[in-house]
């Protein structure tokens, strides 16, 4: 079976960036199962697994447009220390939510001084190709369920 619209696909994959760091990876875990077709992966990658069957193994480089986005850099902020009152210690790295007109937004401390707090919005990969190493391992038909709810139902984690 390929890999298709209403398929499932478990495969796993080594993430890596320009620079060769290894930036995440299912190997010596479960392989990452997804249903094709429901935005469930980056687009970029959901295009490339597409025709692929179990035990295809393959490279793809994803652009950043195809990947986590662009990176805006009005979502980096300059915020006044006072503003993260009764939180003992800022250092770069730590995540927040913060909540705005726009709604909850994820942001992640970039640049701590004494007086202010750098914090980026954008997605931590943003603006980075995304190099995947990947391996099939099961392609299956996906449920009516499945494709009603838009995503993959496991064993035993059919709790909604
Ligand atoms: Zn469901």
């Amino acid at each position: 079976m390929q890999i298709a619209a209403r398929t499932v696909a478990s495969f796993h994959y080594t993430l890596t960036n320009d620079a060769g760091e290894v930036l995440d990876s299912s190997r010596g875990r479960e392989p990452l199962t997804y249903l094709h077709g429901a935005g469930n992966i980056v687009p970029g990658l959901e295009k490339a697994m597409a025709g692929r069957g179990a035990g295809d193994a393959f490279q793809v480089r994803v652009v950043p447009e195809e990947g986590y986005g662009a990176h805006h850099p009005q979502l980096v902020q300059d915020v006044p220390r006072a503003a993260f009152a009764g939180v003992d210690t800022i250092e770069p790295g730590m995540q927040f939510t913060a909540r705005s007109p726009e709604g909850v937004q994820h942001v992640t401390v970039t640049r701590v001084t004494a007086d202010t707090v750098t914090v980026d919005g954008n997605h931590p990969l943003a603006g980075e190709h995304l190099n995947f190493a990947i391996e099939v391992t099961e392609v299956r038909a996906a449920s009516d369920e499945e494709v009603a709810h838009g995503h993959v139902h496991g064993p035993g984690d059919h709790h909604h």
